[in-house]
């Protein structure tokens, strides 16, 4: 049993039975060397199940390999699915360490709540991460921007085509390595308002990190691509003037220039996904002396902000491509413009750096934000 260095807790026991016929040493560098983003599972996995009469039960882990379904499994036609997303990166001591991952367990917890399903315990969560990341800890890269993506997620596996909540859940960690998400730099990227479709509603499962989600929001996406653009912007449901997010990712708008910049994110309204990105960059952006603030931006704000120059940079952040500019916009109903000239700001840059320079460990951890797993 291994514990906690955060709580002193012990986490929860997973039986080691590891691979056998894993990928070779110069299979494993070939990958690493150009691993692209979910393209290659690790050697492993981790796997627990969930019943009603024995809760949590047989936390494993074993070689990766494919999943066996009944036909009839419940998550098949009523979508009880949800996941999460974090990095182990690989840090100049040669140690390896996650960011922040108990707010990922507790996310993970409440998308399971919204969607009447087992809760992992974090003891669990937390603990099938440690598992896993010793187990293929070969599989973390070196080097700036490169990571191991890890993907939670649980799946309601109860056989039968009643609609009801599974009475039986499995619980899968799954690994794979990820390099830099912009192989040629970052560049700033365009996007498309959606005004026909929208990505949540209140009362929804907007806040839930649930599959059904990012199917729902695929023909949009597929809709920006048709007009040129990189991704699309989900507006508020009900007036759809109030900007929510871009694709899976969290937004902030930058206010004015060198001292005077002012960061403004998009507020928790309960359509928008709780990013843990976003939450860690009010704080990033304290530390560096940049006001940072929740608030509200309509659509208008943001064309007018950026015809009069009070809008300087625009930015998505999530955990896969940390910080991504945006440099365009383009709609249906409300023209065309470009953001701070189609270039990456000044205050993008500032802040990518820093928040990956604590999630690599190039700067101290002031937060206490690092979970060290080896
Ligand atoms: C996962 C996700 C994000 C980003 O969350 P992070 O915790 O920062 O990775 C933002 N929006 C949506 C819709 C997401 O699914």
């Amino acid at each position: 049993m291994t514990t906690s260095t955060e709580t002193g807790t012990a986490l929860w026991p997973i039986a080691l039975n590891p691979s056998d016929h894993g990928a070779s040493d110069a299979r494993r560098a070939e990958i690493l060397a150009d691993p692209g983003f979910g393209r290659y599972p690790s050697d492993n996995m981790v796997r627990a199940t969930w019943t009603t009469d024995g809760g949590w039960q047989n936390a494993r882990l074993e070689a990766y390999a494919p999943l066996t379904f009944d036909p009839a499994t419940n998550f098949l036609h009523y979508g009880q699915a949800i996941f999460e997303g974090l990095k182990a990166y690989r840090h100049a001591d040669g140690s390896i360490k996650t960011f922040r991952p108990l707010k990922n367990a507790a996310r993970f917890a409440a998308s399971a709540r919204r969607l009447a399903m087992a809760e992992v315990p974090w003891e669990l969560f937390l603990g099938s991460i440690e598992a896993l990341v010793r187990q293929d800890r070969a599989w973390v890269p070196e080097g700036q921007e490169k990571s191991l993506y890890l993907r939670p997620f649980l799946l309601g596996t109860e056989v039968g085509l009643g609609v009801r909540p599974s009475n039986e859940y499995e619980f899968l960690l799954i690994a794979s390595p990820a390099g830099a998400y912009f192989p040629r730099g970052v560049k700033p990227v365009s996007v498309w308002l959606s005004d026909d479709y929208v990505r949540a509603a209140p009362g929804g499962t907007g806040e839930a990190k649930c599959a059904g989600n990012y199917a729902a929001s695929l023909l949009a996406q597929a809709e920006a691509a048709t007009h040129g653009c990189d991704q699309v912007v989900w507006l508020d449901a009900i007036e759809r003037r109030w900007i929510e997010e871009m694709g899976g990712m969290n937004l902030y708008f930058v206010f004015g220039t060198g001292d005077s910049a002012r960061l403004v994110t998009p507020r928790l309204t309960g359509s928008l996904l709780p990013g843990i990105t976003r939450e860690s960059l009010l704080t990033v952006a304290e530390s560096l002396g940049i006001r940072a603030e929740e608030g509200q931006i309509s659509v208008d704000d943001w064309r007018e902000g950026c015809a009069s120059g009070e809008i300087s940079e625009v930015f998505a952040c999530g955990t896969a491509a940390v910080i991504t500019p945006v440099g365009e916009v383009k709609s249906r109903t409300s023209g065309a413009w470009q953001v701070s000239g189609a270039r990456t700001g000044p205050v993008t840059m500032q802040l990518r750096q820093a928040l990956l320079d604590i999630q690599t460990g190039a700067e101290p951890d002031e937060h206490g934000w690092l979970h060290t797993i080896c």
